[in-house]
């Protein structure tokens, strides 16, 4: 593989789960989404900043959001690169994708779990993600990404999975510049419309491997000591759970790829280390991470964020 080939992938999952009749309300809401995030890119990104050059860097902490908005990052590069690249009159040695990694920052802010950890590294693979990987916990957030612009002065633009639904989400745009206190640079937000059930209907559909964690009832990924698998996933929890079910089994059996209609999902395998931590507070009979789709309670496996 390479950035090209993960790219037209990418595209090809995109424009397959855009062509599907399914018809089902989520998945009409999350083909509303994509084309949006798609007008931004192309009109209102690739614009002002060619995403085949330097200036344009993509935050990456292996969540799902940033993996969802990879995935359209990708799909719309490879628009891009057929419109403006590939069918221009140059002559044909100038038609090769002009990219081989794709410019990734990922901050080390605490101590993570070894499954995030070890899907990172197969996402980096993956996707092609040349990643600066900030020094763990040493530093704020303003104060990493002012040692990452240090080193890659000719970034303007870092692309965010930030959704309006996070903490402090309400009132971003797709194109901002940052807040006082942080280094100067333009953010670019454009997942800010997509609802929790966007994110899993595209990401279950595309059949791309994802952090194991969210199998195991997760919902929401922050630091070892802070994060626990979500508790309105917990098996034992009788109260609630009639309203607790699979909403995606359509984009599970039919995902982008499959040979044949199977409810299996491509997800990472869990570190020893996980495996022993979730044993050991008996964080083990929770539904997947996928069954939650109330975007008020994504992260009420988290103490702090
Ligand atoms: P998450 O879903 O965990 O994160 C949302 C997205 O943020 C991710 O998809 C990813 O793209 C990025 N991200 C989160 N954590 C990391 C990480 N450790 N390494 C790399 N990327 C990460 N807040 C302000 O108040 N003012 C600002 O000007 C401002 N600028 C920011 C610029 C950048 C490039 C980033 C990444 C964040 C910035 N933030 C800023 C903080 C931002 O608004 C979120 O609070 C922060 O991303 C954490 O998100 P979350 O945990 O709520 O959600
Ligand atoms: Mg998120
Ligand atoms: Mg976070």
């Amino acid at each position: 593989m390479t950035l090209a080939e993960i790219s037209e992938r990418c595209h090809n999952i995109t424009s397959s789960y855009l062509a599907n009749s399914n018809g089902s309300a989520i998945v009409e809401a999350t083909k509303e989404a994509i084309q949006i995030t798609r007008q931004q890119f192309l009109q209102e990104v690739f614009t002002r900043w060619d995403p085949f050059g330097d200036r344009l860097s993509f935050s990456y902490n292996g969540g799902k959001d940033c993996q969802v908005l990879l995935i359209l990052y990708l799909s719309c590069m490879w628009e891009y690169f057929v419109t403006n690249i590939r069918s221009s009159q140059y002559s044909s040695q100038y038609h090769q994708f002009p990219l081989q990694f794709l410019p990734t920052v990922y901050i080390n802010q605490a101590e993570t779990f070894g499954t995030l950890e070890n899907s990172i590294e197969s996402t980096r693979i993956r996707y092609f993600l040349s990643v600066y990987e900030s020094p763990r916990n040493q530093t704020s957030m303003p104060e990493a990404f002012r040692n990452y612009l240090d080193v890659n002065s000719n970034t303007e633009a870092i692309i965010i999975g930030i959704r309006h639904t996070d903490p402090f989400g309400a009132d971003l745009t797709c194109i901002q510049e940052t807040d006082s206190g942080w280094p100067r640079f333009m953010r670019v937000q454009p997942l800010l419309h997509w609802k929790l059930a966007n994110v899993w209907s595209l990401l279950l559909y595309s059949n791309e491997e994802i952090c194991g964690l969210y199998e195991k009832g997760f919902t929401s990924i922050g630091g070892i000591n802070s994060t626990v698998p979500n508790p309105s996933l917990s098996m034992k929890l009788e109260l609630g759970h009639s309203t607790l079910k699979n909403e995606f089994e359509w984009e599970i059996m039919h995902a982008y790829g499959k040979k044949e209609a199977s409810d299996e999902v491509c997800v990472s395998k869990l570190s020893a280390s996980d495996e022993r931590l979730l044993q050991n507070k008996g964080h083990l009979d929770y539904y997947p991470g996928w069954y939650m789709i109330d975007d008020s309670l994504e992260r009420a496996g988290r103490s702090r964020s």
